[in-house]
């Protein structure tokens, strides 16, 4: 039976050349970064020319990057950072279909610290109205945090026009999760305050990620430690998995084009015929990224899982990080769709064309057989 991996929104596989220069870099530099010999120094060294490098990569200075173990994490440090650091502005703008690490930081938020949250809801298509974003803005706004391409429908957000609306309120800073949009579709980060970036989204390691911080912008840190990430990240660095950080988006941004020319042409294919197909509903939006597509059928998500599973066809439901929560999807709920029907697919650069083929016929005989 054959494999096929539909679900790369979730993780991708890992690119054997970053894995090889990553066992290199474990063995030959597992010292400590911070020790002052030489081969603590040469570890640090490499560990800063990495982060010079995705400076240069993403087009911004090196000391606003800060190495974290994943998004979840850059977001929670982005959010909860800034809001310890400046105590007296308690209002937030976001939207209601962030990932999880975005929502349940502002949740706690509003529990713990008084917080009020503004969450905006998105239109017909996904997608979050800038204008709503500026109506919501207030003297006492921290931060507005909107996701640029929505993970389990594939919306892609104006980032450019709600960044304008933010900077013209000075007071407020712009934050937004990349998470899903880093190597597929461009991220211009100027006037952007602070953004969120994972590397197993692209073929990296788990347990990577990066937080894009303006330097001269004020967070506390999470982990309270050294001197590690500029004071706002304590603990030993995980220099090994920081400076392959920089081959692996490297990899991604030189592919970016051709990868993504590629992945249209399946999803292309892929949704052309999922629209033949009697009782399927499409619930991504026409303009949406060409990684994602959501759809709705007649059988509940659960068992076309399932069923697809037993073909070896891997797909899911909803965002991973929720999917042994017995709670509806926020994403699908806030557009108004049905969630026990709808499933998520996503391709890679890695697919092939034959694959689509494998999964359009398994789909065909399993709606035919339960529908
Ligand atoms: N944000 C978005 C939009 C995501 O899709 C994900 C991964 N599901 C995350 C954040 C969390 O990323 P990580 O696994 O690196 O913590």
């Amino acid at each position: 039976m054959p494999k096929v991996y539909l679900d790369s929104v979730s993780t991708t596989s890992i690119n054997p050349e970053i894995l090889k220069t990553y066992e290199k870099l474990l063995a030959d530099h597992f010292y400590n970064g911070d020790s002052l010999y030489d081969d603590g120094v040469t570890v640090y060294l490499l560990q800063e020319k990495a982060r010079e490098n995705i400076a240069e990569l993403l087009k911004v200075k090196k000391d606003d990057l800060i190495f974290t173990s994943g998004a979840s994490e850059s977001n929670n440090l982005a959010i909860k950072g800034i809001a310890m650091a400046n105590p007296d502005r308690k209002h937030i703008i976001s939207s209601v279909y962030e990932h999880s690490s975005v929502y349940n930081s502002l949740e706690q938020l509003r529990r713990i610290g008084g917080y009020e949250i503004t969450y905006i809801y998105p239109d017909k298509n996904g997608i979050i109205d800038p204008k709503k974003v500026k109506n919501a803005l207030r003297n006492d706004t921290l931060l507005v945090s909107i996701m640029h391409v929505n993970n389990e429908i594939g919306a892609i957000n104006d980032i450019n026009a709600i960044k304008k609306i933010v900077k013209n309120n000075s007071a407020t800073y712009f934050h937004t999760d990349a998470t899903q949009s880093l190597g597929k579709i461009d991220i211009d980060l100027k006037d952007i305050d602070l953004a969120s970036f994972s590397a197993h989204k692209i073929h990296g390691l788990k347990g990577s990620g990066l937080l894009y911080k303006r330097q001269h912008i004020k967070i506390e840190p999470l982990i309270s430690g050294g001197q590690q990430e500029y004071g706002l990240r304590g603990g030993t660095s995980n220099a090994p998995a920081n400076i392959v950080l920089a081959k692996t988006i490297r990899l991604a941004l030189d592919d970016q084009k051709s990868n993504y020319d590629r992945i249209s042409k399946l999803y292309d294919h892929c949704l052309a015929e999922l629209k033949k197909i009697d009782g399927v509903c499409i619930n991504s939006p026409s303009d949406g990224i060409r990684t994602i597509i959501n759809f709705s059928t007649s059988i509940p998500s659960e068992v076309l899982l399932n069923a697809l599973n037993l073909r070896g066809i891997m797909i899911s439901s909803r965002s991973t990080c929720g999917s042994r929560i017995n709670e509806p999807s926020r994403v699908l709920t806030s557009m108004g769709i049905a969630d026990d029907r709808a499933v998520r697919i996503s391709f890679d650069g890695s697919n092939r064309l034959e694959e689509i083929h494998y999964f359009i016929e398994s789909l065909k005989e399993i709606l035919q057989k339960y529908g």
